[in-house]
């Protein structure tokens, strides 16, 4: 499903531009508006889901998952180490409504928090 509403589901399926870091058949990676780190690219399943908790199915999962080492390639932080972050609903602050990975790394982190 494709949410008419969701800005993700937009980015992801083209309808609006974006700085694209990879693309195949089921996922967009696509890097975030605000980056916290060095590197912060965002990893999307085309299909809308709320989030990691949404009763996704374990295919798209693992696409979107698999996608993680492909970013972290392109994006040169594979070997030097990147954090993979998912906000899921309000505690987590999760601001937008459709999965998405952040992979943040290209600089050494504050331990413990998980944007920094
Ligand atoms: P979260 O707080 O985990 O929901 O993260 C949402 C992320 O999406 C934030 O880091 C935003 O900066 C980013 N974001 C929001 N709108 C856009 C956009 N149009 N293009 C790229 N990144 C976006």
């Amino acid at each position: 499903m494709i949410k008419d509403d969701c800005i993700f589901c937009k980015i992801a399926n083209g309808k609006i531009p974006t700085n694209i870091v990879f693309e195949n058949e089921d996922v967009m990676a696509f890097e975030d508006v605000a980056p916290m780190m060095p590197v912060h690219t965002l990893i999307v399943p085309k299909q809308h889901y709320e989030n990691i908790a949404d009763d996704v199915p374990v295919e798209v999962l693992g696409k979107v998952f698999a996608a993680v080492k492909t970013v972290a390639e392109i994006k040169g932080v594979k070997e030097s180490g990147f954090r993979v972050v998912v906000n899921t609903n309000d505690d987590a602050r999760q601001s937008v409504h459709h999965l998405h990975i952040h992979v943040l790394g290209g600089a050494k982190m504050n331990i413990g928090d998980p944007k920094a």
